[in-house]
């Protein structure tokens, strides 16, 4: 097997006319116009090829040979021993194919590997952290969102022996919730913090005509709180902070993460999915409690109705769809 090209003598940019001869035992044969060498194959440097130069073979003296047909020889120095990438380098559908691969593994990795590290994250994560957490979200929230609550101290009462029943009769949680009261202009809502604590609003209380209606809501938080949602999110959303950080080397958005953690809350949101969870744990305690998901589907009306489109509560507005949602309650 011969494959001719040019060569350049060591320290001379004078192009010869020259061929290699690939010889038995992974010799190698260079003949130039002046000269003729053996080499050993494993001797022989590879210049990789880049965009229109080609790929040199230099030899241990310096000397420089450039095939004809990059292809040829290519084929010879890669056949048996190649290099994966060589190959690929030479052919597209393979590139094509490689990128797709990449961006399948990163989508995967967002989609099953984020959450599984999200998931094994907040599982080993002492409860002092949710309870730090908890307490400071809502600290944050007292000072720049909530005021306190105007309902009465018997309706207060109340409704906390009621929670205190419910809570009872629940599989056991993750940690032990409690309810509190306060007083939100932005529509009748309920929140649920990382510690356990499920905030109502005064407006959800007016707005719910039976106790049962109000139980429904919050055992929507308490499904949260049982799926360990919030903490969820905001490791969810660190890690993906981090991991831009680590591809821009721009480390800001950790610290915002951080430090906006009650804001976060408010605006950002749960998933689709854990709104999902959350309707699920609430539809099922509320069959098991009261035997019946009418109050929880007369509870979603209520709000729909009440609320104008601009704010539903977050809860709800994640859901445009929100007929659906009461439709899979009812199921
Ligand atoms: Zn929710």
């Amino acid at each position: 097997m011969i494959v001719s090209g040019i060569c350049y003598l060591p320290r001379s940019s004078k192009r010869q006319n020259a061929s290699i001869q690939f010889l038995p035992s992974d010799r190698i044969r260079l003949v130039s116009e002046q000269e003729q060498h053996e080499w050993l194959l494993s001797e022989l440097t590879l210049s990789e090829p880049l965009g229109s130069v080609p790929r040199k073979v230099i030899f241990p003296d310096g000397t420089q040979f450039i095939a004809d047909d990059q292809r040829v020889l290519d084929g010879w120095l890669w056949s048996g021993k190649g290099s994966w990438l060589n190959r690929v380098e030479q052919n597209t559908p393979m590139i094509a194919a490689s990128l797709a691969a990449i961006v399948v593994v990163c989508v995967l990795l967002f989609s099953h590997g984020v959450p599984w590290l999200t998931g094994a994250l907040v599982r080993v994560m002492p409860e002092q952290v949710s309870h730090a957490v908890g307490e400071h979200v809502l600290a944050t929230l007292d000072d720049h969102l909530l005021e306190p609550t105007a309902l009465s101290r018997s309706q207060q009462v109340a409704i906390n022996t009621r929670f205190e029943q419910v809570v009872i009769a629940l599989p056991s949680l993750s940690v032990q919730p409690r309810l509190i009261f306060r007083r939100w202009g932005n529509g009748p809502n309920a929140i649920a913090l990382s510690d356990g604590t499920v905030i109502v609003f005064d407006s959800l209380v007016e707005l719910a005509e039976t106790p049962e209606q109000l139980d429904s809501v919050i055992l929507h938080e308490l499904g949260h709180i049982q799926h360990q949602h919030v903490m969820k999110s905001l490791v969810r959303s660190t890690l993906l902070s981090a991991a831009v950080a680590v591809m821009t080397g721009e480390s800001t958005g950790l610290i915002d993460v951080f430090s906006g953690v009650g804001v976060f809350l408010v605006t950002q949101g749960y998933s689709r999915d854990a709104e999902e969870e959350a309707d699920q744990f609430a539809a099922e305690q509320m069959l098991h409690l009261h035997g019946s998901v009418a109050p929880m589907q007369q509870m979603y009306e209520l709000l729909k109705a009440t609320a104008g489109e601009g704010d539903l509560p977050q809860w709800l507005s994640t859901h445009p769809k929100l007929e659906e949602r009461i439709k899979v309650i009812a199921q």
